[in-house]
């Protein structure tokens, strides 16, 4: 059975959503998590809730853009659990809209928040978890891209570009590391449509974009675009985050990993 005792996460964007049902998984598999997300109030509520549970998690209000909150989160879960083994570079944000009404500020904002946020996490993580390489330490590091990283929806050319260099970026990473012998691995996830915030904005952008009249009404063209004829859940995601992190992946970087219900694959 799968098991993540001993080992300790770091989780971004932590706060809502995938994040939020990922920290949960993974403390519940038995990883100490420091969970972080930019909104402190959201973040620290979510978190009170596990450790009210009896999970051992913590919080680090975190802006995935800013190299010294980075520095800071790490620190910090050095000095509270001892050591850094998985980082979910989770946080991302999404701008809707088709090419030709997105503006370079709207495309500039969403490179800088999904992209910067994957080079500062694996470069942050990546030189504490390459400690100890020797020794048969090392890491696992998962990086959220999406469907729109791999194949074209209307109405997210520009989401969908940064989730590409998410994609990219996983692979150069897992090379270079596993090269080096760093012993840190690093694999993307790719989830198809997910019932989040998230979700909710891209559900609007359809009927933006003119492909359905209503939400109720998106909600069905997207489930006829998946060939499991249904929205996904956070815990879907979760539990493909739980298998790369754990030891069971241990022969796996630079791979993705779709969680679409089969959208891509058509
Ligand atoms: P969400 O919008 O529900 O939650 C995102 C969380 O990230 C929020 O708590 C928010 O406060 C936090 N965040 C935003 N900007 C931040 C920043 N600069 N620094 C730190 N935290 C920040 O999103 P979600 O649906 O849970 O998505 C999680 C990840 O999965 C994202 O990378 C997203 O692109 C990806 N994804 C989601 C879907 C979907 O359908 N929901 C599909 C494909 C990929």
């Amino acid at each position: 059975p799968l098991s993540l005792e001993n080992k300790v996460a770091l989780v971004t964007g932590a706060a809502t959503g995938i994040g939020a049902s990922c920290v949960e998984h993974l403390a519940r598999m038995g990883a100490k998590v420091m969970a972080t997300d930019i909104d402190s109030a959201a973040g620290q509520k979510a978190v009170n809730n596990l450790v009210n549970d009896g999970l051992n998690v913590a919080f680090s209000q975190h802006d995935v853009c800013l190299e010294e909150d980075w520095n800071r989160s790490v620190k910090s879960t050095l000095e509270k659990f001892g050591g850094l083994d998985i980082l979910v570079n989770n946080a991302g944000i999404y701008i809707g809209g088709t090419l030709l009404e997105n503006s370079l500020e709207e495309v500039r904002r969403v490179q800088q928040v999904n992209v910067d946020s994957i080079f500062l996490g694996m470069k942050t993580a990546a030189s504490v978890m390459k400690i100890g390489a020797e020794a048969g330490k090392g890491g696992s590091i998962i990086n959220l891209s999406s469907v729109a990283g791999l194949i074209g929806v209307p109405g997210h050319s520009a989401y969908g570009a940064s989730k590409g260099a998410v994609r990219l970026y996983t692979k150069h990473a897992a090379v270079e590391f596993g090269k080096l012998g760093y012993n840190i691995r690093v694999n993307s996830v790719h989830p198809g449509l997910i019932k989040t915030a998230m979700g909710e904005q891209a559900f609007q952008d359809f009927v933006d974009v003119g492909l359905a009249a209503t939400i109720d009404e998106a909600k069905e063209v997207i489930k006829t675009m998946t060939p499991l004829g249904k929205l996904g859940e956070v815990e879907d995601i979760a539990q493909m985050i739980l298998f790369l992190a754990s030891d069971a992946a241990n022969f796996i970087t630079g791979a993705e990993f779709t969680v679409d219900g089969g959208m891509s694959a058509q």
